[in-house]
């Protein structure tokens, strides 16, 4: 009997001991293993989760607690396992980074693209002349009680100013600043994306941050989105799957650095 107590008691302390491991820490997510295997192997003190389907690896990275997700790819996975993943770890920020398809002519495999905004591609109407306009996502509004739209999501001014301080520390390419398009589409049309950039300032295309920026919008966390190019279809350039480990590296550095200025 007396034994049966220790057992659950000491349960509980480790359950306990495992949360406050993670809390107030900040979840940084990323689609495939190319986006998020070099974060999960550079934390300490790693303990693996799983909710619902979803991958969530938590620990400390340089004493800063972390939580990565796998999201896996396409939207309503970024979405479901943001929404589970906040629920459960009540992360102080979210950043969600990954590969990216550029939407210029001047950006290249390896650069780095701060998303300024981030917009979901899939959300547009069109007339019945063909022509688009984007009405963007319902999101809840609390001051109405109701759930409104939102084209374009804003970065947290303050991990945007992080972001743009850890900027010059990059050694891999150039870092740009730019809107994030998502949707569920791998667009390699040339003339497209030319539209797109032009009539919609759009800097590249991927597939989960307007989404995980969508969710936290919802639950009131600060959200930037952070990807690096990995292909470029105007200058022929194909999907390098080594771009992954720069990004993440960058996002850990973002992460640290919005920590840090929280716990001073
Ligand atoms: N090598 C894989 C590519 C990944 S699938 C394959 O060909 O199957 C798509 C993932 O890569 C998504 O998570 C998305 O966020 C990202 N991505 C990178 N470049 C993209 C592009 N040009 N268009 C859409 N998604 C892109």
């Amino acid at each position: 009997m007396f034994k049966r107590f220790l057992f659950l008691t000491l349960m509980m302390l480790a359950t306990c001991i495992c949360e406050i491991a993670y809390a107030s820490g900040i979840m940084i997510s990323g689609a495939m293993d190319v986006e998020t295997e070099y974060m999960i192997n550079a934390l300490q003190n790693r303990q693996e989760h799983r909710l619902g389907v979803w991958r969530f690896v938590t620990g400390e990275y340089q004493g800063c607690p972390m939580i990565i997700s796998v999201t896996s790819v396409s939207q309503a996975n970024a979405a479901a396992s943001t929404a589970l993943g906040i629920e459960k770890f009540q992360p102080i920020a979210i950043i969600n980074q990954g590969t990216a398809g550029a939407h210029a002519l001047e950006i290249h495999p390896f650069d780095i693209v701060i998303g300024t905004s981030a917009c979901d591609f899939g959300a547009y109407k069109t007339d019945s002349k063909g022509n688009s306009t984007f009405r963007g996502v319902k999101v809840y509004d609390e001051s109405s009680g109701d759930f409104i739209r939102v084209v374009d999501f804003q970065p947290d001014s303050q991990l945007l100013e992080i972001a743009r301080k850890i900027a010059p520390t990059y050694k891999f390419g150039n870092v740009v600043e730019g809107k994030i398009c998502t949707s569920g589409a791998w667009n390699k049309q040339k003339s497209r994306i030319k539209y797109f950039h032009k009539n919609f300032d759009t800097m590249c295309e991927e597939m989960e941050t307007a989404t995980v920026a969508q969710i936290c919008y919802d639950y009131k966390i600060p959200f930037i989105g952070i990807r690096v190019i990995s292909n470029n279809e105007l200058t022929n350039e194909d999907f390098n799957p080594d771009t992954g480990e720069k990004c993440q590296q960058f996002a850990l550095d973002v992460a640290k650095a919005y920590y840090e200025s929280r716990n001073q």
